[in-house]
């Protein structure tokens, strides 16, 4: 049964951020090899994803011809990004790994399988972890799925919207089964967001914070 009480805190959360960040909204889902490889940049900033991205159309014709690529191009293609040629080299192993699997660059099959089926397949990729593989599976199968990073739980512990225990699953759970199927998508990119711009892992800025009424964390920092 939902949790009416707590329904009603995350849907607050989400109105709230949602007038904070207006131009956080669901953008046209990304093709899955796309956002497999934006994956492996960690927790890189949607700048750095546009940016390598927008490089690699100008300067291969395709993944295949970035995977068949000599490593030392690729680095000098994205030196100049903060952690672009780590990701470069990253992904060129990772197109490997999936060229040697599959015979092919193709991952258009992972759209007629079950959940728990791609979730298997993208976590057997090196670099790719479940939050990762999550993300994955949201962004491009615009699947309802929460991904739950080590950032979001913290967010979550610091809004007592999970307890001080919980593992990544139970967020997950809680989440998937309180919030309305429509809202994960933006509820995850806002969190995201915040975290990024207010709500630091170290020192966050609860001062210009328009949760602190509603934060049990606010100013303990
Ligand atoms: S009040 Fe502080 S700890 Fe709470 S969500 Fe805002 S920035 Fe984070």
């Amino acid at each position: 049964m939902v949790n009416t009480a707590l329904r009603k805190k995350f849907l607050e959360i989400h109105r709230i951020l949602g007038r904070r960040y207006p131009k956080v909204r669901r953008h046209r889902p990304r093709p899955l090899m796309d956002e497999l490889m934006l994956q492996l940049a960690g927790n890189r900033s949607d700048e750095f994803r546009r940016a390598a991205l927008d490089r690699i159309r100008k300067r291969f014709a395709d993944w295949n011809e970035l995977r068949v690529a000599r490593v030392s191009d690729a680095e000098r293609i994205f030196e100049d990004l903060p952690g672009g040629s780590e990701w470069a080299v990253r992904a060129i192993r990772t197109l490997e790994d999936i060229f040697q699997d599959r015979g092919d660059m193709d991952l258009a099959f992972l759209g007629t399988m079950k959940l728990p089926e791609v979730r298997r397949f993208l976590t057997s990729i090196k670099g790719i972890d479940r939050a990762e593989a999550d993300a994955v599976i949201l962004e491009a199968l615009n699947a309802p799925v929460m991904p739950v990073t080590e950032w979001g739980l913290r967010f979550a512990k610091r809004m007592s919207l999970a307890g001080k225990k919980a593992t990544r699953a139970h967020w997950q759970k809680v989440v998937e089964e309180t919030l309305p199927v429509e809202h994960i998508y933006k509820f995850y990119k806002l969190i995201e967001k915040h975290v990024e711009t207010i709500c630091h892992p170290e020192r966050p800025e609860c001062d210009r914070c328009l949760l602190r009424g509603r934060c049990s964390s606010k100013g303990r920092f």
